[in-house]
């Protein structure tokens, strides 16, 4: 028997119960991942060894939770290794909410343990002490690691009954190796799906961002799996809403596919979780503003729907607040339109004004996303490119009060007056002055036109401010009707 390569820390811990004169084995994932030749994400020890028993074994300890787990602390630097879990073996136990269950029993026998485990290739336990390797394998787990499948151990009906995160994790596990799903195992998840509903929404989220963030393919095809086994309809239905619908003359690909394909290429791209959701949900207001049929049919206001679709559907998987908020501004701000010669500096200078500076490159490679997502060719690399280009070359310009040469202090002096709506409008008209052109911002200038503007009456410098901030919105709600109609903009 081949050794496997555990670490020094974990072979200790195990040969000490063993010592003690307990059973011990490495099991879950880390063996899962040490026979497929995958670095393990982390380790998990199991011994029939109580935790008052792993207490009084080991000096440094933590009682973490009532399921007989113990947090033995190594002193290892290797945060993977810091803290190992030590797990008392444990029976099958009866589960009446879905996902907890009742009572934990613990038992002597690794096979039990290994019963209660969710699928094959995690149900593989493994001794490595003194040199020597040895496997504890009941439910052929290496079989269906050398076939890449995963299979529920024992009933899988009973399995997902038992506990309905379950579902999820097969399909993050397919995602994840690159594994197939069993065919029996396959049918229950079909027949459970709805099972899902009772799982808790942070659950969900965990399992669905993993799925998101695995490697290669599997962001792509652990969503088209979801779709496939009925779960996607618990998650993220909106994004359903987008199957066989079809698109104009610029798309060969339903909105659902380009989402996924989009989806696809962010992954390719290594990008984090952020930008692959983004390009995930960056069409997904297009079903509900669809206008017409056929090859001129158009999307009106599907990034500002989709944004707020955006916010719904992250929020109900109750992601951080952070993270709401940028993805949500990035399916917003996703459509722009860019024209080579057609688009000024000042344009561009706006369009940094609207969306953040900080927010750029993230919107560019959601963009991308979406560009090599449609699967039809055009010249936008080079387009890209060179707004990518114009975007360096005002990148110093003001494009924010903040940026201005002068503050509302200045405004408040030279005029003499208190702080008030009146200090804001200015600063905005003086804003759009030098977002058209930056070389009015110097403090000499600034402060004249402060003089000036300070001449006109409340009412019309209040009709200025906002005729700037309508020119705004003008540009935030798409680029000009006229051009969009023109040059069309999925
Ligand atoms: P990862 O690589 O993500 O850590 P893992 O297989 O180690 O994957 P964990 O969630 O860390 O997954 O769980 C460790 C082990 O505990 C699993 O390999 C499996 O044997 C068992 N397990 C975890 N969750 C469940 C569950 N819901 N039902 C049954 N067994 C489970
Ligand atoms: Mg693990």
């Amino acid at each position: 028997m081949k050794n496997f390569q555990v670490p020094k820390e974990i072979a200790e811990i195990v040969s000490t119960l063993i010592k003690a004169g307990y059973k011990a084995y490495v099991i879950g994932g880390c063996v899962r991942d040490l026979l497929l030749g995958r670095e393990p994400k982390d380790w998990d020890v199991t011994t029939n060894a109580t935790p008052e028993e792993i207490q009084k074994i080991f000096p440094d300890t933590v009682y973490e939770n009532e399921f007989g787990t113990v947090a033995v602390k190594t002193g290892s630097k290797d945060l993977k290794l810091t803290i190992v879990e030590v797990t008392t073996f444990r029976k099958e136990e009866k589960y009446s909410d879905l996902r907890h269950p009742d009572k934990i029993e613990f038992t002597d026998s690794i096979e039990e343990d290994l019963a209660r485990r969710d699928f094959t290739v995690n149900a593989i336990a493994l001794q490595s002490a003194n040199g020597k390797s040895q496997i504890v394998d009941p439910f052929n787990g290496q079989e269906d690691l050398k076939n890449k499948i995963i299979r529920a151990v024992g009933d899988p009906a009973k399995r997902f009954n038992e506990d309905a995160l379950r579902l999820m994790r097969a399909v993050r596990f397919a995602a994840e190796l690159g594994f197939t799903i069993e065919e029996k195992t396959t049918a229950a998840i079909k027949k459970s799906a709805n099972l899902l509903a009772k799982i808790a929404k942070e659950r969900i989220r965990d399992e669905f961002a993993k799925i998101i963030m695995s490697d290669g393919k599997g962001p792509y095809n652990g969503v088209l799996k979801l779709e496939e086994l009925g779960l996607l309809a618990h998650i993220i239905p909106e994004v359903r809403e987008g199957i066989g619908v079809g698109q104009n003359k610029h798309h060969i690909y339903t909105v659902w596919e380009h989402n996924l394909l989009a989806l696809d290429y962010a992954a390719s791209k290594n990008h984090p979780l952020e930008i692959r959701l983004a390009a995930l949900l960056h069409d997904v207001g297009k079903p509900r503003t669809k206008a017409g049929e056929g090859p001129d049919s158009t999307f009106y206001n599907h990034d500002v729907v989709g944004a707020k679709m955006t916010r719904i559907i992250l929020g109900r998987l109750k992601f951080s607040s952070k993270l709401i908020d940028h993805v949500t501004h990035l399916v917003r701000y996703h459509l722009f339109y860019y024209n080579v010669g057609e688009v000024t500096e000042a344009g561009i200078r706006r369009f940094i004004r609207r969306v953040g500076e900080e927010n750029i490159e993230d919107l560019l490679k959601v963009r991308e996303a979406d560009r090599i997502g449609s699967g039809v060719p055009k010249a936008f690399p080079y387009k890209l490119r060179h707004l990518k280009f114009m975007i360096e070359k005002v990148r110093r310009d003001p494009t924010t009060p903040k940026m201005l040469a002068v503050k509302g202090d200045d405004v408040m002096k030279i005029l003499d007056v208190p702080p008030g709506p009146k200090i804001g409008w200015i600063l905005n008209i003086l804003l759009e002055e030098v977002l058209d052109d930056p070389a009015h911002n110097t403090k000499q200038n600034l402060e004249s036109r402060i003089f000036n503007l300070g001449k006109l009456p409340d009412e019309k410098l209040k009709k200025i401010a906002e005729n700037s901030k309508k020119r705004k919105e003008e540009f935030e709600s798409g680029i000009e009707a006229e051009i969009k109609q023109k040059y069309y903009i999925e």
